[in-house]
């Protein structure tokens, strides 16, 4: 067997890889480019969060590492696949290897892409490679790496390091897509999916009273207890200013409104340092593959409103909202 490949294969798939405008589309080209090579069979990308829990010197977990799967298969919930997958993988290395067969061929790596300010991934190869090819894959991710660390530092907010307002519009077109191809539109089921906008409640007392510095810090923390409560599954955004995004999927409505308010009251119940409790107040509504992302947004956006102005520290959702499309007055849902 041998690599076979030209120079001029290696420039178009580096030529391919540099002119993809996002780490979604990038990521969804690589795997593209791994698919043509012939002695690769399959190539899978993953994310990876909360390994740092990890107690160190002790192998990750089921539970500590949670994996997802790029792009996110929304009709499925294979958690535990995934997870199985990669669970203990020792963090300090870049290449994960099985062992290799008589020939010297091995059946599969796992490589792990480190060095941006989004979460650890992973490309799982399997397939039958020697080192020469893995010599040569090992420079494709190299590449890819490079190029994964400069989408982040465009794509994601310096602060809290979530993906900004850029990487929303992106995201959320997506998931519109995939459920107007889908069709999917029952509320009640576990596999709808969400978007809620989070606002600080009163932030600008914080930064008068405090000063930005402290302002900034309750933004950080706000951003992390939000990793800790909403699931591996879900998309987190800053989306400007003490503004959060939440696309939340894989859940019925009752799920939806359960964890926003779960969130609510983490946030209400947390001592943040030197500023004491802040509260938050989330509108949101359901995403279609009928409207526009943009009137999702505005949807949420005007449910938060309300929240805002029934009284803050509450959520509220837009279905819910006694004036909605139709003239009919119906109740409304707080908490
Ligand atoms: P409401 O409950 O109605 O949301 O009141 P609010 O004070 O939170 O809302 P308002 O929109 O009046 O003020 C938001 C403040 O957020 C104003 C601005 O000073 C502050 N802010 C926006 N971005 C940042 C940031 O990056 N760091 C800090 N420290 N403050 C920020
Ligand atoms: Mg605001
Ligand atoms: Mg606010």
């Amino acid at each position: 067997m041998s690599i076979n490949l030209t120079v001029q294969q290696i420039f178009s798939w580096t030529i391919q890889l540099s002119a993809q405008q996002d780490y979604q589309a990038l990521t969804h080209k690589f795997l593209d480019i791994l698919a043509e090579i012939p002695w690769l069979d399959s190539a899978a990308a993953y994310e990876i969060y909360n390994h740092e829990k990890k107690k160190p010197g002790e192998p990750g977990t089921v539970h500590e590492l949670l994996i997802r799967r790029f792009p996110l298969d929304f009709t499925r919930n294979d958690e535990e696949d995934h997870n199985n997958l990669l669970n203990g993988l020792d963090h300090t290395t870049d290449l994960h290897l099985g062992t290799p067969d008589e020939y010297g061929l091995y059946a599969w790596a796992i490589f792990s892409i480190r060095g941006g300010s989004g979460p650890e991934r992973a490309i799982h190869l399997e397939g039958a490679f020697d080192r020469e090819m893995l010599e040569l894959l090992d420079n494709l991710r190299e590449i890819y790496r490079n190029l994964v660390i400069l989408h982040d530092s465009k794509e994601r907010d310096v602060l809290t390091k979530l993906p900004n307002r850029q990487s929303l519009d992106a995201r959320l077109l997506q998931v519109c897509e995939h459920y107007s191809d889908y069709q999917l539109i029952d509320k009640k089921e576990e596999k709808s999916s969400w978007i809620g906008i989070l606002d600080i409640d009163h932030f600008k007392r914080v930064n008068d009273d405090f000063g930005h510095l402290y302002g900034d810090e309750v933004l950080l923390i706000f951003s992390q207890l939000m990793g800790k409560c909403f699931r591996y599954n879900d998309f987190l955004f800053r989306f400007g200013g003490e503004e959060f995004v939440v696309i939340l999927n894989l859940a019925s409505q009752e799920t939806a409104m359960a964890a926003f308010n779960r969130f609510r009251e983490a946030v209400a119940d947390y001592h943040f340092p030197t500023v004491g409790r802040i509260t938050v107040s989330i509108g949101f509504t359901h995403v279609d593959g009928v409207s526009m992302p943009t009137t999702q947004l505005d949807h949420a956006d005007k449910a938060l409103y309300y929240a805002k102005d029934s009284g803050r520290n509450r959520v509220v959702l837009y279905e819910n909202m006694p004036v909605v499309q139709n003239s009919e007055p119906r109740e409304i849902e707080l908490f």
